[in-house]
């Protein structure tokens, strides 16, 4: 069958392999017909080289982390022929640490865990691919066409989660919530915030193309101009850019007793001058928490695929900004400056 690999490590080794074997049964006795993959920010990571590592014993690694498939055959009956699923990106580490050991992977302590497409575990860019029902969530039939945005919505259920759990330290009435960076996750964690009803500002470079439309149809209030000329103070503060000064400025923007929660991850190597003892007396001053969030568990994959069945399908559809046949891979992988998420659709 047909996959999509990469040799973790050499930049440039992207290929579509024709003769890729099949998943083997050991994978899981889930077997689905892949659907489509999402393409982020880490696959463009793992092709240039930085990150991924390949499943013990071989060279190359099936890329591929934002799944969508459709069931095949499942002997154990929790899906049925048809179903539309995708498949959890972390398996716990084999020890397991404490939280791998409660099912709490995305925390996991001792960095022993696997991830499908990126480490050690074959990824979902191939035609084929099986899963074991506890790694499996089953999707509403209504999300064929957007279903492959559940993995990056599991992230943001994850960061609303725990943006929960610290809130609940002393009494916690957030009204606004600041979205920075008008990406796939940034745009998913303003969805996550529309639907808790708290008044959601978002804030891009972006001036023109779908950004600012779409976090308009959300009740959101745009912003382009720089962070520190905002006239209010957030509640709550999602950072999705990575962007070095957009994180400092989110941390000393927060309003007091705010939660600030990183979920763009930098690339490092950038130098600025910054007062960091002005930040930590606004931190302790203000009972300010700034925190990072990655990964997701079971919990948030279920919640995320709740949040995306009352999600409007449209909107949704439009994050999707670029739709790739697989013979065509290598595009998908060039993101144009338009594009919000682009995906490999398997189906044609
Ligand atoms: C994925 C996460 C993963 C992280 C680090 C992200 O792109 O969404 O599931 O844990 O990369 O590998």
């Amino acid at each position: 069958m047909r996959a999509v690999t990469v040799i973790p490590g050499v930049p440039g080794s992207l290929r579509l392999l024709d003769d890729y074997p099949e998943p083997p049964t050991e994978e899981g006795s889930i077997l689905v017909e892949a659907v489509a993959v999402g393409i982020c920010g880490t696959d463009l990571e793992i092709i240039e080289g930085q990150y991924g590592e390949a499943p013990p014993g071989t060279d190359h690694l099936v890329i591929g982390h934002e799944s969508l498939g459709r069931v095949i055959e499942d002997p154990t009956g929790t899906l049925q022929p048809g179903d539309l699923v995708a498949g959890i990106v972390r398996h716990p580490d084999p020890l397991p640490c404490p939280n791998c050991a409660v099912g709490e992977w995305d925390m996991c302590r001792n960095g022993m865990f696997t991830e499908h497409g990126i480490k050690a575990l074959p990824g979902f860019a191939r035609q084929r691919w099986r899963l074991q029902p506890r790694f499996a969530v089953g999707l509403d039939p209504t999300l064929d066409e957007v279903g492959v945005l559940l993995e990056p919505t599991s992230v943001v259920v994850k960061a609303w989660d725990h943006i929960d759990r610290i809130g609940r330290r002393a009494e916690w009435q957030p009204r606004t919530a600041l979205i920075t960076g008008a990406g796939p996750i940034g745009l998913l964690a303003a969805l996550l915030a529309s639907q808790r009803g708290l008044s959601v500002h978002v804030l891009d470079l972006a001036t023109e193309g779908p950004k600012p439309e779409l976090a308009g149809a959300l009740g959101a209030t745009y912003h382009s101009g720089p962070l520190d000329q905002l006239d209010f103070e957030p509640d709550v503060i999602v950072e999705c850019t990575g962007a070095p000064v957009v994180v400092l400025e989110a941390m000393c923007r927060v309003a007091p007793t705010g939660i600030v929660c990183l979920a763009g991850v930098s690339s490092g190597g950038r130098i600025i001058d910054f007062d960091a003892g002005a930040l930590n007396r606004t931190l302790v001053l203000e009972n300010n928490v700034v925190f990072g969030s990655v990964n997701a568990n079971r919990r948030h994959w279920d919640a995320a695929a709740e949040a995306l069945s009352r999600a409007d399908r449209s909107w949704l559809g439009s994050l999707i900004t670029r739709r790739v046949p697989l013979s065509e891979y290598a595009s998908a992988y060039s993101p144009g400056p338009q594009d919000i998420k682009v995906v490999i659709d398997f189906t044609v």
